[in-house]
């Protein structure tokens, strides 16, 4: 944990109560001596879903890195979270996964996560933030707006109003404002009202579309994984299907495709989706299953970055996070891992130098943070020749190297463990580059080298 500033006290507000907006009023605990977290949603108080974050009715894998995050800042949380429920699923050992055409190895990896649903892992967040002191939440309120000073260079609170019958419209001072309002944020408006001219975006366009249902998960299982990922890998398989169980004995199943090849919630659509995935392993698994609930959809256009850092002047007294400040496709499953490890940035530069150039300082630590998982899911992204955005220079090369490395995944360990590794933001992605490694993924990737048959129907390898 960073140590306390000697210079910052009163009070920080936090706009917005989601996943972002918890764990950045968490840091704040530690340098403020009051934060105010503002949520637009009334807030439930177990794991329900909740109107203002409409992606939590789908899978939220949190990575071993984000898990380690959650652990340190909230020390205990992972037993919690089992003991509620939640299911410890090692990548390779428990999860059968299918990737450019072959399972890929199956083995004990260590690298694992917890499965859950995301309203069961941020209730549980929210009742240990909740908790704490110097934190308190006004939900069922609307941000409005920014208020600054004269000059218009600090910003020095919000303007908020009740969502209930008659509310009035107040003002709510701060030292410090944290935007976590996702990925709608109207921050760059705002600071455009004072004056600024807003950050630059970068845009790299997807069109994803989700769809997930929950089933029954028969005790005991007799399928031969704990877990189940499909990946197409080519120009004309740009879906994927994902099966993992969550608590309440059930499982939750995504369905996702690409450029707008947006998979139906329906059940016999749904099925017949996953059917056209390029193995049928899923369709095979949910023929007969309990559904327990009618599905939900989501689309998500575009991974989107605000750059912040870039901007040459803003307010002091103003910092974003989580998704306001950068949103990457989903199925990459890095979006809470993110804002974790951006928060506790935050709480670095608090502890260094208290508000003073707090903003600058933040988004310069921040951009760097960002750099590695937003190169991950681009880069994996701009495969699809249809992604628009701009590319890096060499990426035919890059493109190249990353599909040995899927390949190779399927056939050798090491491979295997340092993508994981890496995926699960735990290592480093430069351990792909080790000559060793690359080696192995240039002379066991290749197109034709023959992968393991059928690796997925064989018994799951002992922990
Ligand atoms: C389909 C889908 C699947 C995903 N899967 C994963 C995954 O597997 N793993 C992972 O790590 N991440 C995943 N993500 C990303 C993850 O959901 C986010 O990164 C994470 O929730 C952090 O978001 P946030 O808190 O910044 O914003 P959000 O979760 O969007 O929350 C913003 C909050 O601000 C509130 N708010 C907005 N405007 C106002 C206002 N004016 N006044 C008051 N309150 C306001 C909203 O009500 C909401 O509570 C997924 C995202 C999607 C869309």
């Amino acid at each position: 944990m960073s140590k306390r500033s000697e210079t910052v006290s009163r009070r920080a507000v936090v706009m917005g109560a989601s996943i972002a907006g918890l764990v950045a009023a968490r840091v704040l605990a530690d340098h403020f001596d009051e934060v105010i977290l503002v949520e637009r949603d009334r807030l439930p108080t177990g794991a329900e879903s909740r109107k203002g974050a409409p992606q939590g009715q789908h899978l939220h894998a949190l990575l071993q890195r984000g898990e380690q995050l959650f652990e340190q800042l909230f020390p205990g949380i992972g037993a919690t979270l089992i003991g509620g429920g939640g299911i410890r699923v090692d990548f390779s050992r428990d999860l059968a996964w299918h990737h450019f055409g072959a399972w890929k190895a199956r083995f004990t990896s260590g690298v694992d996560m917890l499965a859950m649903t995301r309203p069961f892992f941020e209730a549980e967040v929210r009742r240990r933030v909740l908790a704490l002191p110097q934190v308190r939440c006004l939900d069922d309120h609307d941000i409005l707006g920014l208020l600054a000073s004269a000059d218009r260079t600090r910003v020095t609170g919000v303007q908020l109003r009740p969502r209930h019958a008659d509310g009035v419209e107040r003002s709510l001072s701060a030292d410090l404002v944290v935007d976590a309002t996702g990925r709608g944020s109207a921050t760059p408006k705002w600071l455009e009202a004072l004056g600024y001219a807003p950050p630059a975006e970068e845009l790299v366009t997807v069109h994803v579309g989700y769809a997930t249902r929950t089933f029954r998960r028969a005790l005991p299982s007799t399928l031969p994984w704990k877990a189940l990922y499909i990946l197409g890998a080519g120009a004309n398989e740009r879906r994927v299907g994902a099966m993992f169980p969550i608590e309440g004995d059930r499982w939750i199943v995504v369905l996702a495709g690409m450029l707008r090849d947006y998979p139906p919630a329906e059940l016999p659509a749904f099925l017949e989706f996953a059917r056209g995935l390029p193995v049928d392993d899923l369709h095979r698994a949910l023929v007969g299953m309990q559904p327990l609930d009618d599905g939900a959809t989501y689309r998500f256009p575009a991974n989107l970055r605000h750059r912040y850092e870039r901007m040459p002047r803003r307010p002091e007294g103003l910092v974003a996070l989580g998704d306001a400040l950068c949103s990457f496709n989903p199925i990459y499953g890095q979006g809470m891992t993110t804002a974790a490890l951006v928060a506790l940035e935050l709480g670095a530069c608090l502890g260094e130098r208290g508000l003073a150039d707090l903003p600058a300082r933040f988004f310069r630590r921040a951009a760097r943070v960002i750099d590695v998982p937003w190169a991950m899911s681009t880069l994996e992204d701009f495969r699809c020749p249809e992604v628009t955005g701009a590319r890096p220079p060499g990426f035919a090369m890059i493109a190249g190297l990353l599909g040995r490395i899927h390949r190779a995944s399927c056939r050798d360990q090491d491979v295997a463990l340092h993508f994981l590794r890496a995926m699960h933001m735990v290592g480093s992605p430069a351990t792909l580059l080790r000559p060793d490694i690359l080696a192995r993924a240039l002379l066991r990737g290749g197109a034709h080298t023959p992968a393991p048959a059928l690796a997925v129907h064989d018994p799951v390898p002992a922990a």
